[in-house]
């Protein structure tokens, strides 16, 4: 559904991609690794089609994607003006975008908070409401820039288990960026580690789902990461 073909990323002097070779299959769940700052959420602006400085079509340097793509950025980005239910359909074609935004708020925990404006809301509601403004739309790539982060531990599992469901149902495929290689590990069936502006490190989960952190292969893969 997506394919990056040596994505070169510099700003100004600073080389941040450096080569990036990248497939995502429809269907397939992959998570991004690495260190702050290694390029990842650049990496993820190119592939939601954001990054003017990036080509698409197939080539060096070139960007495909297949079908439509939502993102649940790093920062919730909610328009403030409007409030979160609205924020949740924002140009969304939907017969009854009110009854569609109500049902992505039930999902992602937040029925209460539909009529608030965005900057009431907590960082772990902001968070959600942006989840369910990606999720809602169900898209062919779903790109997800650290959407746990700032969620506490029970609702990081009942949402781990929301962005599972979708994949289930749709079977988008998913670029899932976070810091925690467990979450990597549970989550997806391809881990890529990013160091040094490219794919540094690729490991293939085989485990089935659901996923325990102390399945021994998981332990063993954990250690390469
Ligand atoms: P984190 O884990 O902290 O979110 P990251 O891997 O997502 O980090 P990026 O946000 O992709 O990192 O940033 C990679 C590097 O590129 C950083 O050094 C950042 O300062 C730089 N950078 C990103 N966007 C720009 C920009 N628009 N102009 C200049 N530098 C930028
Ligand atoms: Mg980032």
């Amino acid at each position: 559904v997506a394919r990056v073909d040596r994505l070169t990323r510099a700003f100004g002097e600073r080389t941040v991609l450096d080569g990036v070779e990248l497939t995502i299959e429809r269907g397939e769940f992959v998570a991004l690794l690495g260190r702050s700052g290694s390029g990842k959420s650049t990496l993820l602006r190119a592939l939601a089609g954001l990054d003017r400085d990036v080509p698409s079509g197939p080539g060096r340097g070139g960007l495909t994607v297949d079908g439509t793509t939502a993102v649940a950025f790093q920062e919730p980005r909610l328009v403030p003006w409007k409030r979160v239910w609205a924020n949740v359909v924002l140009g969304l074609a939907a017969p009854d975008p009110r009854a569609a935004a109500a049902k992505a708020l039930d999902e992602v925990g937040l029925t209460e908070r539909g009529g608030a404006w965005p900057l009431t809301l907590s960082g772990g509601e902001a968070q959600r409401a942006s989840l369910a403004r990606a999720l809602v739309r169900d898209p062919d790539l779903l790109l997800l820039d650290e959407p746990f982060s700032a969620l506490d531990a029970l609702t990081r599992i009942s949402m781990h288990r929301l962005v599972l469901d979708l994949w289930d149902r749709h079977r988008p495929g998913i670029l899932l960026v976070t810091h925690d290689v467990d979450e990597a590990l549970l989550l997806a069936d391809r881990v890529l580690v990013l160091d040094g502006g490219r794919i540094a490190h690729e490991s293939r989960v085989e485990v089935p789902r659901p996923r325990h952190r102390d399945h021994p292969d998981l332990t063993a893969l954990r250690a390469t990461l």
